[in-house]
């Protein structure tokens, strides 16, 4: 039983006070002496447990990696933490002795070849492309005078202007005059505005070196490869079910009671006066779990007396300590109190309906 437990006397003095203060002018003052007073003990809390994860696994990194500030280990199932080692918000890491290597990447240097121009520097292109103008089709009208004779011009012409393609220009090819489209001057094709007739874009994606960095190694040229293990926390807060439930009419009040609290750290033992229904209660919480490294308990504790009347069965009064330590009561309609109000008040509203439709 809890050390702060309300005596009887106690629980109907306050009671006492609060009808002097509320209770008077509605209902008869009832014996206080004829209270029949109950006790729930209220037990809740959570426990917050926190699990282990041990993982190993090879890394690589680009380049040389300096792994001197983490800690080692020979089995990493045998490493114990140290005093200032809390992988709780942020995992351990650690490197297994003698596993560091520099390693030279399969790149060589840290360049491959570029992919966009297979190492060209360059993108081929057309040198020509079709005239715009006359789409290659009626680039001359005497086109079969160019039976025999090349299509295009060695390097091919710049494309002419051609705002009013059907005015005809002397052919380059059979040299007929108005013959031609002055787009492309009889040719049908005219010069790539892309790779202005070289045949060749510059390759941008890797500036027409041919090569680009390498993405194992980061352009490093070479990687660092070790076994990590990692120790890692992970919390797991429960909330312990409660083994009596808050009496429902007051629930929210009790917030703000004067809960006892106990906190317990891995090992504690629990409060010398917990009554053995509540450590029963607690047992199936308290398991140690799995990979459980730490945990803690917060318990809290409340003794709520319920106060009725044998002759007002729908009157109740509960009593507990509130934050400052002073004893409350709290004053409510049972549920049967309750349904006897809403027909009383139900009654109240139909007659005054009856005598509003009897006085029109
Ligand atoms: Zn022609
Ligand atoms: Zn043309
Ligand atoms: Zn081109
Ligand atoms: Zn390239
Ligand atoms: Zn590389």
């Amino acid at each position: 039983m809890a050390a702060d437990d309300p005596s009887d006397e106690e629980v109907r003095a306050v009671i006492g006070a609060h009808l002097t203060r509320f209770g008077r002018r509605r209902h008869p003052a009832p014996a206080l002496e004829d209270l029949l007073l109950t006790r729930s003990h209220l037990l809740e809390g959570t426990i917050t447990r926190r699990t282990e994860d041990r993982t190993e696994q090879t890394r690589h990194r680009p380049g040389t990696i300096d792994l001197s500030d983490r800690p080692t280990y020979d089995v990493l199932g045998d490493y114990k933490l140290g005093p200032g080692e809390s992988p709780l918000d942020r995992p351990l890491d650690l490197v297994r002795r003698g596993t560091v290597h520099l390693r030279s990447c399969d790149c060589g240097n840290g360049r491959r070849q570029c992919a966009d121009c297979r190492g060209m520097t360059y993108r081929p292109c057309e040198p020509a492309q079709v005239c715009a103008a006359c789409q290659g089709v009626t680039m001359c009208t005497q086109y079969l005078k160019h039976g025999g004779l090349p299509s295009t011009p060695p390097r091919p012409r710049k494309p002419g202007r051609a705002d009013r393609p059907e005015e005809r220009v002397t052919c380059e090819g059979c040299h007929t005059p108005d013959s031609a489209c002055p787009g492309c001057r009889g040719w049908g094709k005219v010069r790539c505005p892309q790779c202005e007739a070289t045949g060749r874009i510059p390759c941008a994606s890797c500036s027409r070196t041919g090569t680009v960095k390498c993405t194992t190694c980061e352009g490093h040229g070479n990687l660092t490869s070790w076994t990590a293990g990692r120790i890692k926390w992970t919390r797991h807060p429960e909330t312990i079910t409660p083994p009596v439930p808050r009496p429902r009419r007051i629930g929210s009040e009790l917030n703000a009671g004067g809960w006892q609290e106990d906190r317990l750290d891995t090992g504690d033992p629990l409060p010398g006066d917990l009554s053995l229904d509540q450590r029963t209660a607690l047992e199936p919480h308290l398991r140690h779990r799995k990979d459980e490294r730490q945990r803690q308990v917060v318990l809290r504790r409340l003794t709520v007396v319920t106060a009725r009347l044998p002759g007002s069965p729908h009157r109740e009064f509960y009593v507990f300590r509130g934050a400052d330590g002073r004893l409350r009561a709290v004053g409510r309609l049972s549920q049967e109190g309750r349904w006897k109000a809403s027909v009383i008040a139900g009654a109240v509203v139909a007659l005054a309906i009856l005598v509003l439709v009897l006085i029109r």
